[in-house]
């Protein structure tokens, strides 16, 4: 078994209020106004019982990864805490579109014309048309989703002019391996060009560099959660 080191209830809530504090320091240098900023808590692996310590200190913006495991804890909470809103930032399949739409108020991984078109039906089967952001494979990581950054206009054009999906911006996980800053700024230049305002960047280690760049999203797990178990192999 690795070791783990899951953050103390209380911790969570002071995790919360310091990263609060490193964005508004984070925003002081380049002039932006903090409240462009929403912290999306990636509440991932973590159980019911730690995202209650998260809502009840007044958190409402969560992000998870997977349709079956929030499936399994966001009903109840949403129950209990209406106003929140839950941002699927995990890799979608199409069979389980219907799933995700019943749940997810924003889709922040739409990376491939079936994909999109599938969101398209379903949600106009469902009359629900939820936001969705375009992930973009900015480090061109074969292993990696997203579209890649050269074809990212025509789909972005596809997504919003064709198939009439309500596209917010963009969404983008940099290589583990590499600095950051660059593919911040290529997911801004992108976004710029097509118009689109939502930018989805920046995690643990690196939300305060994704600020610069014009974040207006930063999905932070560890740095509120505790570090998360590793995945089984
Ligand atoms: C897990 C995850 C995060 C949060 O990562 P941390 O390093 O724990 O902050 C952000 N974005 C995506 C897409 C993730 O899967």
């Amino acid at each position: 078994m690795p070791e783990t080191k899951n953050a103390i209830p209380s911790d969570i809530t002071e995790n919360l209020r310091e990263i609060q504090t490193r964005i508004v320091k984070a925003c002081m240098p380049v002039g932006r106004p903090p409240e462009e900023i929403t912290l999306v808590a990636v509440s991932k692996t973590n159980t019911a019982d730690r995202i209650r310590v998260a809502l009840r200190a007044g958190h409402r913006v969560f992000g998870e990864n997977r349709i079956q495991e929030a499936q399994g804890k966001w009903p109840a909470l949403k129950q209990d805490f209406p106003e929140v809103e839950l941002r699927l930032i995990g890799p979608l399949q199409t069979n389980k579109v219907k799933d995700a739409l019943a749940l997810f108020d924003v889709i922040e991984t739409v990376d491939r014309p079936r994909l999109a078109r599938v969101l398209a039906e379903e949600m106009e089967r469902m009359g629900r048309r939820v936001p969705v952001l375009i992930q973009v494979n900015t480090g061109e990581e074969p292993q990696k989703a997203g579209v890649l950054p050269a074809g990212a206009p025509a789909f972005i054009r596809e997504c919003r002019d064709e198939l009439g999906l309500d596209v917010r911006g963009l969404m983008c996980i940099p290589p583990v391996d590499e600095e950051p800053s660059p593919h911040f700024a290529l997911l801004r230049e992108i976004a710029k060009d097509a118009g689109l305002s939502v930018l989805s960047m920046g995690m643990s280690g690196d939300f305060e560099k994704a600020v610069p760049f014009g974040a207006t999203h930063v999905r932070v797990g560890t740095a509120i959660f505790g570090s998360r178990p590793m995945p089984a192999a």
